[in-house]
């Protein structure tokens, strides 16, 4: 027998980029695991369905968070005064040499896990370290938690610190089992295959890893033109390819399965065609990319050119694990965007970014982000009674003062593939 319920509040998501679906007072009607419908009224043979009344408040879709780094977490917040390559000498790597130490990862990972929870991202993308055993923690821990999430062994056997530094059979050795113990074994919480970057794998490596990927038709995330002194490495090791993004390419890393790259601030005109031909999504990472001064990327040219797009917290380039936090930055970078172009590139609409947010982030991970029928019910509610309103809001206009209030302790309910989520036990 299907397991049929209903919720009831003030309802607010996207179907297309650009504009909201909005019903005050509405019902969504879910079904086992998924959305059946949303009404205005309930029809009359769903009458006899158990409401859950949240009344006055707000119902919206998970927030997809899709690129961060999981051993950052102790990291938040220091070293921002750096650029991309003297920040991961001086805080990150020696950090991310830490995770051979199961026990250490548990305290990180396990907190880590909860301020997740807190802030309201359901989905997730996440690099964890080369260590394999830390890794499958991590992935157990997000298993238990009821967060769904792809989680990444980080690959690095060229040009990295000595205690990153990883034997290039023994990268390819672990990634395997990994994607065998893992690819099947949770319904919410999957594998990727996660090569650091360009400049910290060897080409065997690099090869092995697209081997693997097509293999086990298993997913992929990377960093593509955060930088540009990243960029010169990339150029200069590799004269014959056109650019960064051809150098994934080549070792099969960018389409041949699902595949995130993160940042894609720099790219050429050449690489913004493949991207969009390859079905790439992008993690648009604001908060980093201002905190290491990477640069704005253009995500108004990238979505007119057919790339697919999704919001990341990227700690700890990024500063906080608050997607809601993150979507008021890619307002704001975006207004920049639109000056630095010579207002070429139009700002972001409310209902444009919250789409990155939600559907755009989660169309990684299947029917995602949106109360359409058939997708899974992701859901956050949203209690913002206690603001007192001077004249009437709109659901758009209060969904604009939950973002730019940043305030998670407003979410009262967390809804993740059909199931009530509470604070995770770890
Ligand atoms: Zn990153």
């Amino acid at each position: 027998m299907s397991n049929l319920y209903c919720i009831k509040g003030d309802i607010l998501y996207t179907k297309d980029f650009g504009s909201f679906e909005t019903i005050e007072s509405g019902y969504i009607l879910i079904e086992d695991s998924k959305v059946k419908g949303v009404y205005k009224n309930l029809p009359e043979k769903f009458l006899k369905v158990k409401v859950t009344d949240y009344k006055n408040s707000l119902i919206i879709p998970g927030l997809v968070d899709l690129h961060l780094h999981a051993p950052q977490f102790p990291n938040i917040g220091l070293g921002l005064d750096k650029e991309l390559i003297p920040w991961l000498e001086t805080y990150t790597f020696p950090e991310e040499s830490k995770y051979d130490d199961i026990e250490y990862s548990k305290k990180v990972y396990s907190k880590l896990i909860k301020e997740i929870w807190k802030y309201g991202t359901t989905r997730c993308c996440v690099f964890a370290t080369i260590h394999k055993e830390s890794c499958k923690l991590l992935i157990e821990l997000f298993n238990t938690s009821g967060l769904g999430a792809y989680v990444g062994k980080v690959n690095m056997d060229y040009d990295s610190p000595i205690n990153l530094l990883e034997d290039t059979d023994n990268s390819i050795n672990d990634t395997e089992e990994l994607l065998k113990e893992y690819r099947d074994k949770f319904p919410l919480v999957k594998p990727i295959i996660t090569p650091r970057f360009v400049p910290s794998c060897s080409d065997k490596l690099l090869k092995s890893l697209g081997e693997l990927a097509i293999k086990y038709n298993v997913p992929v995330q990377s960093h593509l033109s955060e930088n540009r002194g990243e960029i010169k490495m990339v150029a200069d090791r590799y004269p014959n390819e056109p650019n960064y993004a051809s150098v994934y390419n080549s070792s099969n890393l960018l389409g041949q399965t699902k595949t995130i790259m993160a940042h894609c601030i720099h790219l050429s005109d050449e690489e913004i065609t493949l991207l969009s031909n390859k079905n790439v999504y992008v993690a648009h990472c604001p908060t980093s990319n201002v905190n290491l001064s990477s640069g704005i990327a253009a995500i108004r040219k990238l979505i007119n050119n057919g790339v697919k797009v999704g919001l990341a917290t990227d700690i700890s380039g990024g500063h906080t694990l608050s997607l809601i936090e993150v979507m008021a930055y890619t307002m704001q970078m975006s207004n920049l965007k639109w000056i630095e172009s010579n207002y070429q590139d139009a700002p972001l609409t409310t209902a444009e970014m919250f789409y990155l947010a939600t559907k755009g982030g989660g169309n990684f991970f299947g029917s995602v982000g949106s109360f359409e029928e058939g997708y899974d019910f992701d859901a956050l509610v949203i209690d913002d009674s206690k603001e007192e309103p001077f004249n009437y809001l709109s659901l758009e206009e209060r969904l604009q003062k939950f973002i730019y209030s940043g305030d998670y302790k407003k979410i009262k309910a967390r809804y993740i593939n059909g199931n009530i989520v509470n604070e995770p036990n770890l």
